[in-house]
């Protein structure tokens, strides 16, 4: 059978950084010499080849032209390789896998985010086992089909979703939770692939990239106590089109009028709002408590169990798109890549 054909991108991360001593601080450095620490790549059973981005970088400085430089990458490689692995700063690893998962439809290679907590260079490194087995996992095939047909984020022996992924943990090698999706592979003493929970194989339909993301959009984190000058000023953001609010439990805000007639004003004049709860599990049920009737009324958009990461990356993508007025919320609750039950 024929070899598998793997291409990494190096973004940079932790995962190739060294510390420079004149700052303390860590550092991202050359990737030619970060392969040569993982000799062990060349024992896989698949070819690999990499790319590297021309300054690495901590992800702490990712933004939308670095995203549509990796769909770039990727759509020009689609052809030539069967999988792709991608190295990222854990920091905002779930923004950037969310973001790819829309920007590229009808995807049936699989593209993974890895990354690590400590460099690939320290005795205690998690980066190889998260680098090795995420180039196994891209390179896994049946019938002549790659098994993971999707964008996952492959981090301390799980395969997640990348658009349900969030990082939880600064500290621990498991960085990341899917609280509400099951992981889609298991790497133990042996790589569980779990084929339910992996989005169903398309017939094969081109790849479309969308590079047109809107960033005309912000994240508000509801807390007792904020105020009305706080929200005003947000609302009335030169050239806002979309606003995630991160509410309470299971959708609630506060009911007071200015609260509602704020809202209902923005929500009138064009702003897409999307309900998202601030809790780590579970979602949104509108009018489940008296305190989200109202934004029920006003047709506040669901999010229903979205990740804050794939809500505000899927407003830029629709926005991007130039999705309508009229369909704008029905297109948003629907599910595109596996982002909400
Ligand atoms: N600050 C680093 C980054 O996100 C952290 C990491 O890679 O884990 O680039």
């Amino acid at each position: 059978m024929a070899k598998s054909n793997i291409l990494l991108i190096y973004t940079g991360g932790t995962i190739g950084m060294v510390k420079d001593y004149a700052s303390d601080s860590l550092k991202a450095f050359n990737f030619k010499k970060l392969l040569q620490r993982i000799p062990e790549l060349n024992q896989l059973d698949c070819a690999i080849d990499s790319v590297s981005f021309k300054e690495p970088i901590d992800s702490s400085n990712m933004n939308t032209v670095h995203w549509v430089q990796i769909a770039e990458i990727i759509a020009e490689n689609y052809d030539r390789y069967d999988g792709f692995v991608v190295l990222h700063g854990s920091d905002t690893m779930s923004y950037t896998a969310s973001a790819l998962s829309f920007m590229l439809e009808n995807l049936s290679k699989p593209v993974i985010f890895t990354g690590s907590q400590l460099p690939i260079g320290d005795l205690r490194t998690d980066a190889k086992e998260n680098l090795i087995t995420s180039v196994q996992i891209a390179a896994l095939t049946e019938k002549g089909k790659a098994v993971v047909q999707e964008v996952g984020l492959y981090f301390e022996y799980k395969l997640l979703r990348a658009n349900r992924t969030t990082k939880i943990n600064a500290e621990h090698f498991e960085a990341f939770q899917s609280m509400n999706y099951t992981p889609l592979v298991s790497s133990g003493v042996h790589l569980k692939v779990h084929k339910e929970a992996l989005l169903p194989r398309k017939r094969q339909k081109k790849l479309k990239v969308h590079k047109s993301l809107d960033s005309n959009v912000g994240i508000l984190k509801l807390f007792p106590g904020l105020g009305q000058n706080l929200l005003q000023s947000i609302l009335s953001t030169p050239g806002l089109k979309g606003l995630v609010l991160e509410t309470y439990g299971s959708g609630n805000a506060p009911t007071e009028t200015w609260w509602t007639e704020m809202l209902k004003k923005a929500t009138a004049s064009g702003l897409k709002i999307v309900n998202v709860t601030q809790c780590a599990g579970g979602g949104v049920i509108p009018g489940q408590y008296e305190t989200s009737v109202h934004l029920k009324k006003m047709k506040i958009i669901n999010g229903g169990d979205i990740t804050t990461e794939a809500a505000i990356t899927k407003l830029m993508y629709l926005l991007g798109v130039g999705t309508s007025d009229k369909t704008f919320k029905s297109v948003f609750e629907t599910s595109l890549r596996g982002e909400m039950s």
